[in-house]
């Protein structure tokens, strides 16, 4: 179907429905992006905190065996021992200092030699981790100590915060990784806090050790997916613009496809889609074809030949009605102008005409320009009006009718009995014909009131004196009835249908 019976959408709702096209592939593919984003930074977090806790551990196992190999000397003098606490401090890399405990103090140390120092063991984590922010020999660097005790007996290795935050910096390039021992944590810049970890709020990991007292933190701070993003997906993005614009557009060419009825026919116009078929008319006692009504056909290039009820309603809402007629008024021309001086007595053609066509004068020049392509008196053209769409009296109209019966153009009344004409009607517009509506000829022989209305028009057109056609006769038996009740003119499937112009004239230079 060409055409479809609604109307055309408004242009704002034309509009949104074009945005919304574009629109969606392009906030689907964000929203997979940004789920895709979600994925790809937790996967990384994850990879950098197993990867921090590893380092973490291999230091800490450092820096544990150092204390392992101090413990037995606690007790003994700090004189005796304080050079293999130095050779520990310089033979491990992670150490900076080491100490010796005897009963919960700290009595012989690497560096200062013997010392007199309290600790608490419930200080450290799980009796073995504590981190501070600093010691009495460098107050500002973070220190990691690791306490072994056993009995009396104790030892502590001092692990340098700078390692660590080297590797909470090296490893956690983009993240924010941080360590937590017991109550604080050390972040990358080598600071120690007290108190909670900061929110971490995009792809958090924590990874505690299975070994050691500690746990890593990674995390993105709000906003990194939407930063990692555009880092990340520009030629994404750029596809993702790319397709909608292409849904877009397709979204607005369908649209106009299914939408625009009117761009459709103005196309089939200027293609000379609108062809003119041809039905004979027969004269009611001597069945010889006497005239013809010209009929509107859409040779569509896909659909094939479209009746006039698929598009007649769209050309007059929209207008076109008027050049489309224009047009089928020249190809009816074209085709029967050079036959017509063999007619032995004028041949009627009938024209369907809209209240449109009527608005102005201008329907008197296209039947000028119709009439001077026939021998002169060889027809009679008949402008058929429907009588469902009724003609507005006014000065235009009155002026227009008149100069048409000036020139002998000829008016019926066409589908007659199915609208509300009165005899007023008929009388102001000087009409010629009326056309029986072929619904009361279909009745003919079963049912007795629509025959009545058959019998009352046909009376009513003797007593006018108006001529009249009988359409749609289909049958020998509507034939024999409507030619006794003297109808004098008879179009019908009965005597033949509509036909192509080069059929037409073949058909009529026969008869
Ligand atoms: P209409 O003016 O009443 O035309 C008669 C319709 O009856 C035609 O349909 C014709 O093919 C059909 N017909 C003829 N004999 C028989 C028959 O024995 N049995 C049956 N069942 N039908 C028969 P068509 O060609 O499909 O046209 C339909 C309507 O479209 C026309 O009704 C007319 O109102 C409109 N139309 C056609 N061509 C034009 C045109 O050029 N301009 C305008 N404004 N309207 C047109
Ligand atoms: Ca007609
Ligand atoms: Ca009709």
């Amino acid at each position: 179907m060409p055409l479809t019976a609604k109307s055309r959408r408004p242009m704002h709702t034309r509009i949104i429905v074009t945005l919304l096209c574009g629109l969606l592939p392009v906030i689907l593919g964000c929203v997979i992006l940004y789920m895709q984003a979600g994925r790809a930074l937790k996967q990384s977090n994850r990879l950098t905190a197993d990867e921090a806790l590893r380092q973490f551990e291999l230091m800490l196992d450092n820096t544990a065996q150092s204390a392992r190999e101090l413990l037995p000397l606690a007790g003994q003098n700090c004189n005796d021992v304080k050079l293999a606490l130095r050779e520990q401090v310089t033979r491990r890399p992670f150490v900076r200092s080491a100490s010796l405990v005897w009963d919960d103090t700290i009595y012989c140390n690497s560096l200062f030699g013997e010392v007199q120092e309290k600790i608490t063991a419930g200080d450290y984590a799980q009796g073995r981790l504590l981190l501070m922010s600093g010691n009495p020999v460098t107050p500002d660097t973070a220190v990691l100590v690791y306490r072994l005790s056993e009995g009396k007996q104790g030892a502590l290795t001092i692990l340098d915060g700078y390692h660590l935050s080297t590797v909470l910096r090296l490893i956690g390039r983009n993240t924010l990784l941080l360590l937590r021992v017991g109550p604080n944590w050390l972040s990358a810049d080598g600071k120690v806090h007290g108190g909670a970890l900061p929110a971490l709020p995009v792809a958090e990991r924590e990874r505690s050790s299975s070994r050691y007292a500690f746990t890593v933190a990674a995390g993105f701070p709000e906003g990194e997916t939407w930063r990692y993003m555009a880092s990340e997906y520009p030629p994404l993005f750029s596809l993702l613009i790319f397709f909608g614009v292409v849904s877009g557009a397709i979204g607005h060419f369908l649209q106009e496809r299914s939408w625009s009825p009117t761009r459709e026919m103005q196309r089939a116009l200027a293609a000379q889609e609108f062809v003119p078929y041809f039905q004979p008319v027969v004269h009611g006692d001597t069945k010889k074809w006497i005239g013809t009504e010209v009929l509107m056909r859409w040779k569509h290039p896909k659909e094939g030949l479209v009746r006039p009820e698929m598009f007649i309603p769209f050309a007059e809402d929209s207008g076109l009605i008027v050049p489309m007629t224009r047009s089928l008024m020249r190809q009816a021309a074209q085709w029967l102008g050079p036959v017509s001086s063999s007619f032995s007595e004028p041949f009627h053609i009938g024209i369907n005409i809209t209240a449109n066509h009527c608005n102005d004068l201008k329907l008197v020049k296209d039947c000028r320009e119709f009439l001077s392509a026939f021998a002169p008196g060889s027809i009679n053209l008949v402008l058929e009006l429907t009588e469902r769409e009724l003609i507005k009296p006014s000065d235009v109209t009155l002026q227009l009718f008149e100069q048409l019966h000036a020139l002998g153009v000829m008016i019926a009344i066409d589908d007659f009995g199915t609208g509300h004409s009165s005899l007023g009607y008929l009388r102001q517009f000087n009409v010629d014909f009326l056309k029986i509506d072929q619904s009361f000829v279909a009745m003919i022989g079963i049912d007795a009131l629509s025959r009545h209305i058959l019998d009352t028009i046909i009376e009513l057109s003797a007593k006018l004196d108006l001529g009249i056609v009988a359409e749609g006769v289909e049958t020998q038996e509507q034939s024999d009835y409507l030619s006794a009740h003297g109808v004098n003119f008879l179009q019908g499937y009965l005597y033949g249908r509509p036909m192509p112009g080069a059929e037409f004239v073949n058909a009529l230079t026969h008869h």
